[in-house]
């Protein structure tokens, strides 16, 4: 499935998410989810496995995926729940190398301070999961689907 489907079946799905969300969680929780899930949603879905959108999305930044790609061939291991987890985990852990460094430029305790974000944290993989993870399914529907 192309990538604007894709987009488009994200977002509609992120409407009836946060509608559901608003139910249990703070208004803070819901947006960093929202804002987290969008971002997902255009950078980091399973197609980075190739020279796709989504990739070129990246512009120079495109380098952090040269690892990914060679090591994942398109809608092989990076289309599956684990692919994604990884690929979730490995931007998570830049994210927060970059955020210990900010840390510790501006002289702040980078355990305490990274405790205090640890929510962020987790709803951003959490948000990024379920982008990745709708992405799949939507895949394989229709995958089977074009079989018939
Ligand atoms: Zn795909």
């Amino acid at each position: 499935m192309n990538y604007r489907a894709h987009t488009t079946i994200g977002y509609l799905l992120l409407i009836i998410l946060i509608f559901i969300f608003l139910e249990f969680f703070s208004k803070t929780t819901v947006a960093i989810f929202t804002i987290s899930y969008i971002f997902a949603l255009h950078m980091l879905s399973p197609d980075l496995d190739t020279r796709s959108k989504i990739y070129n999305n990246w512009g120079p930044g495109r380098v952090l995926w040269y690892p990914y790609q060679k090591t994942n061939r398109h809608r092989g291991s990076s289309h599956t729940l684990k692919g994604s987890f990884l690929r979730v985990v490995y931007f998570t852990a830049i994210l927060t190398a970059i955020a210990i460094l900010v840390f510790k430029i501006s002289g702040r305790a980078v355990v305490e301070s990274l405790k205090t974000h640890n929510t962020i944290i987790i709803i951003f993989v959490v948000a990024s999961l379920v982008a990745s993870y709708q992405h799949i399914i939507i895949d394989r529907i229709t995958a089977k689907r074009r079989k018939v």
